[in-house]
């Protein structure tokens, strides 16, 4: 029963007794916790991460958040933080010290790219970013000095995979950690710690919360790395979720079985429709049977969500955002994950004053589709598409 889905997310964590059988969680709004007397204070010092001392390190409501997504990963212990940048960044900073060296999947989400690149070479941490689809190239990168191999799969414009059992095991034979930023899958369509991945991340503010109204993130590891994320990097970095927002996020966890299942049905029906279209060149679904890595996706996710991208057929960027405008039931929106159906065409970070061109073509459109009949979401597209 301990790991039964509804267990974890009706029950898990969940001490009712403790707030009047109330049937959900109070928030526990306090920074401080108050102790009966000195011993109890000394007790609890001990074991920081798992007592009630100030809100900075453990906070009852936000642990109950902590317990039930660990669990949905098949993990010992999680920890939240303010968003999923701060996760990637501070799982990143656990790993490395002075002269290590990482390996980064080329073109994961844009601020893990910066925390390498821009952030900790000023602290002598080299890095590359690597085909992930090349174990070879993988291989051919890893050096005495590699602490830290970090996946993106599927990353979530161009949904490049890795073969994450092969990545596992050639990280353990070179003593490497794997990471993997499992965002775009979310626990309920793929669960990379059942693989061997050593840490989970994710971006909660997508599909977990999966209500557009929350900036959150969590680690997922084992008692141990928890531990010392926790001491090393959480407590001095001090980048924590309020308990306000965990429990509007324990809410939001509530219902993602459902949101998966049914964005993933209006997603395979909207591409049915849009796939030939005259007017698309490509459509890119790691779960459409012509997605470069279908097998491999089909192989280690059972589902793929509300992310696809479209390249268009048409003659220029002016033409392509003529067609955008006229798009009215999917909004112009960074982030997913929520109730609402987004895109966000490449074309309007082209020809940005004292910006480099993105790597992605303009003709590149993502969609996002949220809990929206399908059949709203494609006429809306189509008509577009016609005019
Ligand atoms: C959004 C996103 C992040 C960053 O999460 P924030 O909560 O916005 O900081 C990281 N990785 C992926 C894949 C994302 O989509």
């Amino acid at each position: 029963m301990e790991d039964h889905i509804s267990y974890i997310l009706n029950d898990l964590g969940e001490h009712r007794e403790k707030y009047f059988n109330a049937m959900s969680p109070p928030i526990i709004q306090t920074s401080n916790f108050v102790f009966p007397g000195v011993d109890d204070f000394r007790q609890a010092i001990l074991d920081e991460l798992n007592s009630h001392i100030y809100t900075k390190g453990n906070n009852p409501t936000v642990e109950i958040l902590r317990k039930k997504i660990s669990a949905l990963e098949g993990t010992e212990d999680a920890l939240m933080f303010a968003s999923g940048t701060a996760a990637i960044s501070m799982t990143i900073m656990s790993c490395v010290g002075q002269g290590d060296h990482v390996i980064c999947v080329r073109h994961p989400y844009s601020w893990t790219a910066t925390v390498l690149s821009r952030y900790l070479v000023r602290f002598g941490v080299t890095y590359d970013f690597v085909d992930g689809s090349d174990i070879n190239a993988i291989k051919a990168l890893i050096r005495p000095n590699t602490k830290l191999l970090f996946l993106e799969s599927p990353n979530t414009f161009t949904f490049e995979l890795q073969d994450i059992h092969a990545c596992v095991a050639l990280a353990k034979k070179h003593g490497i950690l794997t990471a993997i930023d499992n965002s775009h899958a979310s626990p309920i369509f793929q669960q990379p710690a059942k693989m061997g991945v050593d840490i989970v991340i994710h971006s909660v503010t997508k599909y977990i919360n999966g209500h557009s109204d929350v900036v959150a993130g969590v680690v997922c590891s084992s008692h141990e790395i928890i531990k010392k994320m926790f001491i090393d990097e959480f407590m001095v970095l001090g980048g924590i979720l309020s308990p306000n927002d965990a429990s509007l996020i324990i809410r939001g966890l509530r219902t993602l079985p459902i949101r998966m299942q049914r964005v993933q049905e209006s997603t395979e029906t909207i591409i049915k429709a849009l796939k030939g279209h005259k007017k698309i060149k490509r459509l890119l679904y790691p779960f459409d049977p012509d997605f470069p890595q279908y097998e491999l996706a089909r192989k280690q996710m059972s589902g793929c969500g509300g992310l696809f991208t479209v390249e268009f057929d048409l003659p220029d960027i002016d033409s392509l955002l003529h067609v955008i405008a006229k798009v009215k039931r999917w909004k112009i929106a960074v982030s997913w994950g929520g109730h609402e159906a987004l895109m966000l065409p490449m074309a309007a970070l082209y020809n940005l004053p004292g910006r480099d061109n993105p790597h992605i073509p303009w003709s590149y459109v993502r969609f996002y589709v949220g809990l929206e009949e399908p059949e709203y979401l494609l006429e809306d597209l189509l008509a577009a598409l016609e005019a």
